[in-house]
């Protein structure tokens, strides 16, 4: 078996591989406005009552309708995923594995056809599309190697005349519910960390994107991965989530997604129901206000370069992304310059044309977004953007302040948006101590040249995944295993050693011998 290796970026300057996305995004414009069912047990259900999911960059455009779940079919799922349990958490682990190696390398094989669905669905561009295809990849890659792994667990401490033994074993039925914005490879990735570990779920996606996650559950069946296992329901976090976090069934919960309904879920999940026989677990990765610092010894052109890519790289809507730039004041005006004549160069428009920058995914979140801009108009100077673009689809302007104040709403709130904030700091201390400000804890940059300052930053700059004289998106599974602190989540490291630990519990036997 090979070793686990990153699934490779593709180069879209090359003609062959720019006519391959095309040719997948027409094929899958044939493939727009099916319905889609949802699945339980295996069993393929049309339901009346359906989501349907539209392209951000056009809203008249009807990419696919889901099947949309009611309580009557999430206890179905439920009880589906509760009886397969019993079966599938006695299957080996290496058979569990084979099912994510296939159905990697045949997602590997029509790695345009999924990136042109981010497209269509999410409004992705090309690269970014890409990178998210690519990641979905490497979780099931990554996370079959970890199963065999953890099936293996080194010996435990010996002991005369006894002989020890300790096995990971699965927890029972989880619930995955992933965000919208890596509708393939977070909601993929947590997907399969939580089946192959032995246990069975309910997935419910997030209800902008369900067709991409539909197109993923095709694929489940076609690597012939058992009914039950993965029972897809699409359907209102808000009509069917409490139901299902609350269901005395569930046995853990894999969530990401906003701050609100990360809290929400733990506090519902600590509740016990009647009939409920244990405590529930939950992983929840939640939001982010990240910032990159720069001091007077950083390479200033790379700096403009890592904050403007950090900040608009799909229009800011990673929990990674840089909404705040926070620069030591001998280079502050240098910086904003930079980072500005940057920005102004980033083109908009449709991602199927592949511009630098697309829509944002619906018009709640234009709306919100734009709202934050108009704080931002009070709490400091508009230097470029702060509107919407054009009439049809949810774009918004790349939009920078400068002159907010460390603890300005703009400064706080996760925005999720294309909206930077510049900020100014009289030095490098002060800089940390802004950068540690919010209730947040997801990544953070710093670019310098100074070995004593990134020293510090190792020490005191408080986030989950810190990265030096780089941008601070873009992580890579089981090079940058990644989650947050504090209100960023229970740092559960998606794509890192321990993931996989939290579906799994140890069962350790002990015989005379
Ligand atoms: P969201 O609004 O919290 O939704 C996330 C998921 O929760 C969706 O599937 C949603 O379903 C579901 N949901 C809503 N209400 C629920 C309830 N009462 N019970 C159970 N589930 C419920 O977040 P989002 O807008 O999709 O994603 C953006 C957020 O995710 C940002 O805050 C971002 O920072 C965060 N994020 C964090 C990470 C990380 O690794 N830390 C990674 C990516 C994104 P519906 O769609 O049906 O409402």
């Amino acid at each position: 078996m090979k070793a686990f290796a990153n699934e490779p970026f593709t180069n879209f300057s090359l003609p062959e591989n720019a006519t391959a996305i095309k040719e997948a995004l027409a094929q899958v414009r044939q493939e727009l406005g099916k319905k889609y069912p949802l699945y339980i047990g295996g069993e393929a259900i049309y339901t009346d009552e359906v989501i349907t999911s539209t392209n951000p960059a056009n809203e008249n455009e009807v990419i696919g309708f889901a099947s949309k779940a009611d309580l009557v079919l999430a206890e179905k799922a439920m009880e589906s995923a509760n009886s397969t349990f019993a079966y599938w958490s006695k299957v080996s682990p290496e058979e569990r594995a084979i099912f994510l190696f296939k159905a990697a390398e045949l997602m590997r094989q029509r790695k345009h056809y999924f990136s042109a669905w981010l497209i269509l669905e999410s409004g992705k561009n090309w690269a970014e599309a890409d990178a998210d295809t690519a990641e979905a990849i490497d979780f099931m890659n990554f996370y079959a190697h970890e199963m065999l792994r953890y099936a293996n667990p080194p010996a435990l401490v010996p002991i005369s005349g006894e002989y020890n033994q300790m096995k990971y074993i699965p927890l029972g039925v989880g619930l995955v519910i992933p965000p919208w914005n890596f509708p393939l490879a977070i909601m993929a990735g947590m997907t399969v960390a939580s089946v192959v570990t032995g246990n069975t779920v309910v997935l419910k996606p997030a209800s902008t994107t369900p067709i991409i996650a539909a197109k993923f559950m095709e694929l489940l069946q076609e690597v012939g991965l058992p009914g039950g296992v993965v029972n897809y329901l699409p359907g209102s976090g808000g009509a069917i989530g409490d139901f299902l976090v609350s269901h005395k069934l569930t046995r853990f919960i894999n969530f990401t997604g906003s701050k609100e309904i990360g809290l929400r879920i733990s506090g519902l999940a600590s509740k016990v129901a009647p009939g409920q026989k244990w405590i529930k677990r939950v992983a929840a990765e939640m939001g982010g206000k990240d910032s990159i610092i720069v001091d007077e010894t950083a390479d200033l052109d790379k700096a403009a370069q890592g904050i403007v890519a950090s900040a608009f790289g799909f229009q800011g809507q990673k929990c990674s992304a840089c909404s705040r730039a926070i620069i030591v004041e001998g280079v502050y005006e240098q910086v904003i310059e930079k980072a500005v004549a940057l920005a102004q160069k980033l083109n908009q428009g449709s991602p199927e044309e592949n511009y630098n920058m697309g829509p944002v995914i619906e018009k709640r979140a234009m709306e919100k977004i734009l709202e934050y801009i108009e704080i931002g108009k009070q709490e400091g100077k508009l230097l470029m953007g702060g509107e919407r673009l054009g009439e049809v689809g949810w774009f918004i302007k790349p939009t920078i302040f400068r002159d907010i104040a460390p603890d300005a709403r703009l400064s706080k709130e996760e925005i999720f948006g294309p909206v930077l904030a510049m900020i100014k700091v009289s030095d490098f201390n002060e800089a940390l101590e802004v950068a540690n400000n919010t209730e947040y804890g997801l990544t953070g940059s710093l670019y310098s040249n100074s070995r004593e300052n990134i020293v510090k930053a190792k020490e005191d700059f408080h986030v989950g995944n810190l990265y030096f004289n780089r941008k601070c998106t873009g992580a890579l599974v089981g090079v940058h295993p990644f989650g947050g602190f504090n209100m960023s989540g229970t740092c559960s490291k998606a794509g890192g050693f321990d993931y996989l630990g939290l579906f799994l519990q140890m069962k350790i036997t002990s015989e005379i011998i």
